[in-house]
C-alpha cells in the first residue's frame, strides 16, 4: 500500500515522548513488509539541515489568510528505505521546542504551525504526484488531515484515499479559540458541520475523530477505557458512537534500538543467558548518579515526563506523596530521569537534596535512559492513565522488573507477580494512592530479599517477552484496508 504518515514527532529526528518512537518504528516495519511508506514532519531547529537533501521547488500551502511557502528537504529513516519529508518554514518551525518551551508548554501559534503540517502534507503529495492509498495521522497536530480529506479535498486526487487517526493521548486535544478557525482555511460552515466545535472552541482532535475513516489507540485496554466518562476526556460519547471503527493496536518496541546485548550506550552488554553485564551497568548507573556503588541495594528507577498523568501527584505532590517515605524508610536507591512541569521538577529537586539515596536528573537524556533501563532492578510506572507506555517494555527487555498501575497499555503488557506460583513479569496495583505505591514498592522489595528465585525467574520471563512490531504493523495494514473500504462506501462508517 502507499501510506502517508503525518506526525509532529518521528524518532530519530524529533521526540518528546512515545509518539516519536511509535511513528519511526511503525514506518520502518511497514516498509520492511513491502509497503511504500512516506512520512511528513516539520523541520524543527534540532534537525540539522546539513544532513538533509533539499528539493528544488518550494511548496506552496494555501492557509487561511495567505499562502505560506516552505522549503522541503528529505532524509531516509535510518536503516530503511522510508523517505521522511521535512517542511521547512522559518517563522513557524525555526525555534527550539516541538509544542512549546519549558516556560510555556504551548506556543500561541500552534494552530497555524500544525495547520501548515497537515495541509502541507497533502499539498506535498500533490506536488510529488504521489497519491497515497491511506493517510495515517497521529494525534491532534495531524488531526486536520482527515478533516481536509472530508471537506476541501473530498473529491479530486484524494477521492479514494482512506484516513486513519491514531490517538496517542486523549488528554491532548489541540483546543483553540474559535476566532482562530480562519487559519485552517475551513469556513464557518465547517465549524459545526465538520465537528470542529467543542464547547464553543475549536477542538482539532475531536474533528479528526469525527472525520477519520478508522480510529486507533496504542493499546486495546486504552481503546475501551476512553469510551468511559472516567478516561474519555469529554469525548467518550463520540468514541462510543464510533466504537465499530475504533481499534486498539498495542505498540511494539524497536528491538534494533533497544537490545541489551548490543547497545552502544551501555558499558557492558548482557542477555538472559549471561546477566553479568547487568551488574556492571548497575555500577555505572550508581556512579553516574552519585549513589553508593552497592550491588546488594535494590535500585528503583523512573524515566518519565514529570506530569500528573505519570503519578507524580501521588509520588511527590506538594502536600503529600510517598516518594519521601519510600526513600526515607526503605533500604533502596531511587533514580529519576525526567523533564516536565515546574512544580514537579521543584519537588523532586527539593526531595533529592534531602534524601541521599534519591538521585534526580532533570533533563532529556537518551543515553542515560538506556543505562537506567539496564542498570536498575525495578522500574516504577504508577500512571493515572497510560495509552500504551513504552518504558515498562524497555525495562522488561533489559531484565528490569516493572511496577505498574493496572491501566491502559500497562495492563496489557505486564503480568503481576503471583506469590503462590512465582509467575509474572512485574508487580501491578489498581488503586492509585500514595500508600498503594508505597506498598507495592514494599512488596517488590520483600520479594527481592525473600524470594530471589522468583525474582530471577520473572526477570527471565520479562526478557523473553516479545513486543514486536511485526504483528502490530500487520494489524495496522488491516486497519488501513478498513479505512479504504469505508472511504469507498464498501463498509458504512459510523459517523
Ligand atoms: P509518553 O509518550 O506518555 O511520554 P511513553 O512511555 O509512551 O510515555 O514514552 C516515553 C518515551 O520517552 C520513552 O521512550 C522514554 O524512554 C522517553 N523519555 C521520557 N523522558 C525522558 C528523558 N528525560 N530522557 C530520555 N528519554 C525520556
Amino acid at each position: 500500500m502507499r501510506i502517508l504518515m503525518v506526525s509532529s514527532e518521528v524518532v530519530p529526528f524529533a521526540k518528546a515522548g512515545g509518539l516519536g518512537d511509535m511513528v519511526g518504528a511503525l514506518a520502518a516495519e511497514l516498509a520492511r513488509q513491502g509497503h511504500d511508506v512516506r512520512v511528513v514532519l516539520p523541520r524543527y531547529y534540532s534537525v540539522d539541515p546539513g544532513r538533509l537533501r533539499r528539493l528544488e521547488a518550494p511548496l506552496g500551502v494555501p492557509m487561511g489568510y495567505e499562502e505560506e511557502w516552505c522549503g522541503v528537504a528529505t532524509a531516509k529513516l535510518p536503516g530503511t528505505g522510508v523517505t521522511v519529508y521535512f517542511l521547512d518554514h522559518q517563522e513557524l518551525f525555526g525555534r527550539d521546542g516541538i509544542y512549546g518551551t519549558r516556560s510555556g508548554p504551548e506556543f500561541n501559534d500552534n494552530l497555524r504551525r500544525f495547520t501548515l503540517l497537515s495541509r502541507g502534507a497533502l499539498q506535498l503529495a500533490k506536488m510529488l504526484g504521489w497519491t497515497p492509498d491511506v493517510v495515517h495521522a497521529h494525534d491532534w497536530p495531524a488531526a486536520l488531515v482527515p478533516v481536509y480529506l472530508n471537506t476541501l479535498e473530498r473529491d479530486g486526487v484524494f477521492g479514494a484515499t482512506g484516513s486513519v487517526l491514531t490517538i496517542h493521548n486523549l488528554a491532548h486535544q489541540g483546543i483553540f479559540p474559535k476566532q482562530e478557525l480562519g487559519h485552517t482555511l475551513l469556513g464557518w460552515e465547517h465549524f459545526h458541520g465538520a465537528g470542529l466545535e467543542h464547547y464553543d472552541r475549536v477542538n482539532l482532535l475531536q474533528a479528526g475523530l469525527r472525520n477519520a475513516d478508522m480510529l486507533t489507540t496504542v493499546s486495546p485496554t486504552y481503546a475501551r477505557e476512553i469510551q468511559t466518562p472516567e478516561l474519555g476526556e469529554r469525548l467518550d460519547g463520540l468514541l462510543r458512537h464510533r466504537a465499530a471503527d475504533l481499534v486498539g493496536v498495542l505498540n511494539g518496541i524497536d528491538y534494533r534500538l533497544w537490545d541489551p546485548a548490543d547497545d552502544p550506550h551501555l558499558p557492558a552488554g548482557f542477555s538472559a543467558d549471561d546477566l553479568d553485564g547487568k551488574a556492571a551497568c548497575k555500577r555505572a548507573l550508581q556512579q553516574a548518579m552519585g549513589l553508593e556503588a552497592e550491588a546488594g541495594t535494590p535500585l528503583f528507577a523512573m524515566v518519565s515526563r514529570l506530569v500528573e498523568q505519570k503519578g507524580f501527584g501521588e509520588l511527590c505532590g506538594p502536600t503529600h506523596g510517598s516518594l519521601y517515605n519510600i526513600c526515607a524508610e526503605l533500604e533502596v536507591q531511587f533514580v529519576i530521569l525526567g523533564t516536565g512541569e515546574a512544580w514537579c521538577e521543584a519537588e523532586l529537586a527539593s526531595l533529592s537534596s534531602r534524601l541521599p539515596n534519591l538521585a534526580v536528573d532533570l533533563e532529556f537524556n537518551e543515553p542515560l535512559s538506556h543505562l537506567i533501563m539496564a542498570g536498575a532492578d525495578f522500574l516504577l510506572v504508577p500512571s493515572v492513565f497510560e495509552p500504551c507506555g513504552l518504558t515498562q517494555m524497555y525495562a522488561m527487555r533489559y531484565g528490569t522488573l516493572p511496577i505498574v498501575r493496572r491501566t491502559g497499555g500497562l495492563a496489557d503488557t505486564v503480568t503481576s507477580y503471583d506469590e503462590a506460583t512465582g509467575e509474572g513479569t512485574g508487580f501491578a496495583f489498581d488503586l492509585l494512592t500514595p500508600s498503594s505505591i508505597y506498598n507495592t514498592v514494599g512488596w517488590a522489595l520483600w520479594t527481592w530479599h525473600n524470594r530471589p528465585e522468583h525474582v530471577a525467574a520473572m526477570q527471565q520471563r520479562a526478557m523473553a517477552e516479545r513486543f514486536s512490531w511485526e504483528a502490530s504493523a500487520a494489524r495496522y495494514v488491516e486497519v488501513y484496508r478498513g479505512a479504504v473500504d469505508r472511504r469507498a462506501g464498501r463498509v458504512t462508517r459510523t459517523w
